[in-house]
């Protein structure tokens, strides 16, 4: 017997409307009707409702092991502090409920200890109960320098490219990440810290992971870092706050992928319970509004745009901290192309086998069932009536 999901709409780069019946043929799609199916015993879902469907979602950077809440400053505890098992299990969770949100890849930049490789197992062994998942393993930072939440610390290069050596070989990792940089200071609006990596040596690293067959992410924030991730020819640049217009249009005719990473910092200011003071709050806005002109020239410059949140990062959880960035994303582009690039684009960038970030023949069925169209009411996102992830339901 044959299964069919009727809707009135779906999205796959953009709004197709309807009446469809698409066939669900194990855990792909299959054919997508623009007439009812005359078949008998043909299983028809969602047959009398009206729904819309959204392929399932993505978040480029995220950091499972670390959790978003409390955050108030005071009240957070060490990420990490507790026994390794628990914190495993707890990263497992927060991956899991993200499914239930209507989230179907989420990529992990980084973590001390070993967590997210931890996860991955488990969601190689039952895929249809997690988003799919690539991870870093460690992120890879110098000694005294910002990023010990992030992953280690190597001093030399030597010691940096063996780190690398054993990431791909031994723990199998799907990317390598570095910490190019420092974070940014809200109260005097720069990044303090010199860049962690000469151009030169991250081009060491480029070439390197590239030997290997993977790419490189990097965190990275401020005009100098910047630059020398550009000379690198870094696949993916994380955050890049301060970025200039030159720096745009070199990163766009690279190729580089950027994620902007909206989130961490609106939650900073959007939370009173921060605890900044006025002029670092002021300067939050800035650097808001800054990067959010930014992205609105870059997009339509034509960069390579990704939806990544920092999930992880106080107040930002994987699944509602995608929809808080994504929410900021359609103020600079449309709500239609925020969801083409936290769908389709971000698939086309991270390259899951298993995630396409479409509703098209012979991928995988994964997708959620909403009750109103998403491009059009961004406020009912993450509250889907069903989420199906590879041709099964998934129980909310
Ligand atoms: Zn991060």
């Amino acid at each position: 017997m044959k299964t069919y999901i009727r809707c009135d709409a779906y999205f796959s780069e953009r709004p197709h409307f309807g009446p469809f019946w698409i066939e669900i043929d194990k855990d792909r799609f299959g054919e997508i009707r623009t007439e009812e199916p005359r078949e008998e015993c043909a299983s028809i879902l969602h047959a009398d409702e009206e729904v819309y469907l959204l392929p399932l979602l993505s978040d480029t950077h995220a950091h499972v092991y670390m959790n978003p809440w409390p955050i108030s400053p005071q009240e957070r505890s060490t990420p990490g502090s507790r026994e390794l098992d628990i914190e495993i299990e707890d990263g497992r969770c927060r991956l899991q409920t993200s499914l239930k949100k209507g989230i179907g890849l989420v990529r992990d930049m980084g973590d001390p200890f070993g967590i997210n490789l931890a996860v991955k197992k488990r969601v190689v062994a039952s895929p249809d109960d997690y988003p799919a998942y690539q991870v870093a393993g460690p992120a890879i930072h110098r000694p005294k320098k910002y990023g010990r939440f992030l992953g280690v610390k190597r001093e030399t290069m030597e010691e940096v490219h063996a780190l690398i050596d054993e990431l791909a070989e031994k723990e199998n990792v799907d990317f390598i990440k570095v910490v190019s940089t420092g974070i940014v200071d809200f109260a005097a609006h720069e990044v303090k810290q010199k860049p962690q990596y000469t151009a030169e040596e991250l081009k060491e690293v480029v070439a390197h992971v590239e030997s290997l067959g993977l790419r490189v992410a990097s965190h990275c924030s401020g005009q100098e870092g910047i630059d020398n991730n550009i000379a690198a020819g870094i696949h993916f640049v994380e955050h890049a706050y301060f970025i200039r217009p030159d720096q745009r249009a070199k990163m766009r005719d690279q190729g580089q992928h950027w994620t902007p990473t909206f989130a961490p910092v609106y939650q900073q200011v959007a939370f009173g319970e921060c605890g900044w003071d006025r002029v670092s709050r002021r300067n939050l806005w800035r650097i808001l509004e800054e990067h959010n002109q930014a992205i609105v020239a870059g997009h339509a410059e034509g960069m390579n745009i990704l939806a990544g949140t920092d999930a992880g990062s106080p107040g930002v959880s994987i699944g509602d901290g995608l929809f808080v960035e994504l929410r900021s994303m359609a103020r600079s582009v449309s709500s239609i192309e925020t969801l083409r690039i936290a769908t389709a684009a971000n698939a086309d960038a991270c390259q899951h086998p298993g995630y396409t970030g479409r509703i098209r023949e012979k991928d995988f069925a994964s997708f959620s069932v909403y009750a109103t169209a998403p491009w059009q009411d961004e406020a009912k996102l993450g509250s889907p009536l069903a989420v199906y992830q590879n041709g099964k339901a998934v129980s909310l």
